[in-house]
């Protein structure tokens, strides 16, 4: 028998094979195309992605992590009636829980700017404005979970609480327990297996009750001869030892619970990363990275946007539907001398969102031939939405083509993916917002596995080419 080797140096390629090559489209295996630096790159640029995963689990610490970095990277706040120049670095906060960072262009906005936007609000437990009570002498909080969680999966493991509470006297303070090695965490119980029964009968949603995800916070009472209500004064107690809060300040609070691990290597090999909240700090990370690492003047403004509230449907003042990110293009067309609606109309986006990774567990609800795979790169979801295309800015054939050249140019491993076979669910982001506002716009991405759970799953590579995605979007100046 002869070896594969020999074998191809004797059959020539058939001209079957040869019309396949030139017309089929590559067969996906990202991974072996990549030499060992490009590999060592992409898993040098994950450390720093870890760190900002483990600081930034709520859009308010992300919005501060990344001024934070933005300032280290020589980007000073922006002024609404301050004149820039071309090459100004500037950063311009939206309180205090979304951002944008941009450089201004060689020729301004005139000609349109090239935007970069994701979001940095994941799926929590929000803690209910009046949350404190006892019950059998454990002392508990009320939530209200915050985007779209299976509810089972947040029972039974650690969670942190994060936050801000603002007190009576209008000072505030920031909460954050959990986090470090020495603090306690707290939880969300579930019932045993052994009386589980009738829980297990249920469908998967009715199995827990909202009202149910309780967190456990403390089961000591107040040392008192009498007295009801003494675990939840021993727990106001220490709350108001450590912060001077009383009860009513957690009506004038955002406390937020959230899982209390930090982002790990997964995989014998490494090559992939798990964490709380890669929908979306997986290309809010590579966004933002993008513009800080950014060489030269571009000639176009570019920016990066971090938007808050893309979990609950972008509304508010925080969220993309937020006059917010037009009211800031509009400051830097008036510097320039032009209307900000033909700014808008000429611009660029990537809205650099998630999209679900073709898993083999649950291979049936996927379409394979239009999914997008671990480690095979950025992902491009032309359209999301639902039941017939309902919800989507769908990127025209022009734009898709526009991105598809500068992504292959660039060498930047791509695919294309749609959220899961037709009328099987669906979902949305952030890019219908900006594609209303007359932007050209398309859905470019990381691929997750197990997207919305406490512990969702992305390739290191694809992190990469994330970055390397928005940096070739950026160094690709509009026509
Ligand atoms: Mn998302
Ligand atoms: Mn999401």
């Amino acid at each position: 028998m002869l070896s594969s080797e020999s074998k191809s140096k004797i059959e020539p390629k058939t001209e079957a094979e040869k019309l396949k090559e030139s017309l089929f489209m590559e067969k996906k295996n990202g991974a072996s195309r990549l030499t060992g630096a490009q590999i060592k790159a992409a898993d040098d640029f994950c450390e720093g992605y870890k760190a900002f995963l483990d600081n930034a689990k709520t859009e308010r610490e992300a919005t501060s992590y990344a001024v934070e970095m933005a300032k280290k990277a020589g980007f000073s706040k922006f002024e609404a009636d301050k004149t820039y120049k071309p090459g100004d670095k500037i950063y311009y906060v939206n309180k205090k829980k979304s951002v944008i960072v941009a450089i201004i262009g060689k020729e301004g906005v005139k000609n349109g700017a090239q935007i970069a936007v994701a979001h940095i609000d994941s799926p929590r437990l929000d803690i209910k404005p009046n949350p404190l009570y006892e019950a059998s002498d454990l002392a508990m909080l009320k939530t209200h979970y915050y985007g779209g969680i299976k509810k089972y999966q947040w029972t039974a493991m650690p969670l942190a609480l994060h936050g801000k509470i603002v007190k009576k006297d209008g000072t505030s303070v920031g909460v954050r327990i959990g986090e470090d090695k020495d603090d306690p965490v707290f939880c969300v119980t579930d019932l045993l297996p052994h009386l589980a029964k009738e829980q297990v009968a249920k469908p998967l949603h009715k199995a827990i009750d909202a009202e149910n995800l309780n967190i456990l916070v403390g089961s000591r009472p107040f040392k008192s001869e009498k007295g009801a209500e003494l675990v939840k004064l021993n727990i106001m107690k220490i709350l108001n030892d450590k912060y001077g809060v009383v009860e009513s300040d957690f009506l004038s609070a955002e406390l937020e619970m959230v899982p209390a691990f930090k982002a790990k290597d997964v995989g014998l090999d490494r090559s992939m990363v798990g964490a709380y909240g890669h929908d979306d700090r997986v290309c809010a990370y590579p966004s933002l990275m993008a513009v800080l690492d950014y060489k030269g003047v571009p000639k176009n403004t570019v920016m990066t946007v971090l938007a808050d509230k893309e979990e609950t449907g972008s509304d508010g003042n925080t969220g993309m539907k937020s006059a917010f990110f037009m009211y800031f293009v509009a400051d830097l067309a008036k510097m320039d001398k032009v209307d900000y609606k033909h700014v808008l109309m000429k611009s660029q986006c990537l809205s650099a969102d998630v999209n679900a990774a073709f898993d083999p567990a649950y291979s049936a609800v996927y379409d394979p031939a239009n999914s997008c795979y671990i480690n095979n790169g950025v992902v491009i979801t032309k359209y999301t939405g639902s039941g017939g295309k309902f919800g989507t800015s769908d990127a025209s054939a022009e734009f898709m083509g526009y991105v598809r050249n500068f992504l292959e140019k660039n060498k930047v491993l791509w695919q294309t993916g749609e959220l899961g076979k037709v009328d099987i669910g669906g979902g949305g982001t952030i890019a219908k917002y900006i594609a209303n506002l007359g932007v050209d716009v398309v859905d470019l991405g990381v691929p997750v596995l197990s997207m919305h759970a406490p512990f969702e799953v992305v390739s290191k590579i694809d992190v990469f080419m994330a970055y390397k995605a928005i940096t070739a979007f950026f160094d690709t100046d509009i026509e």
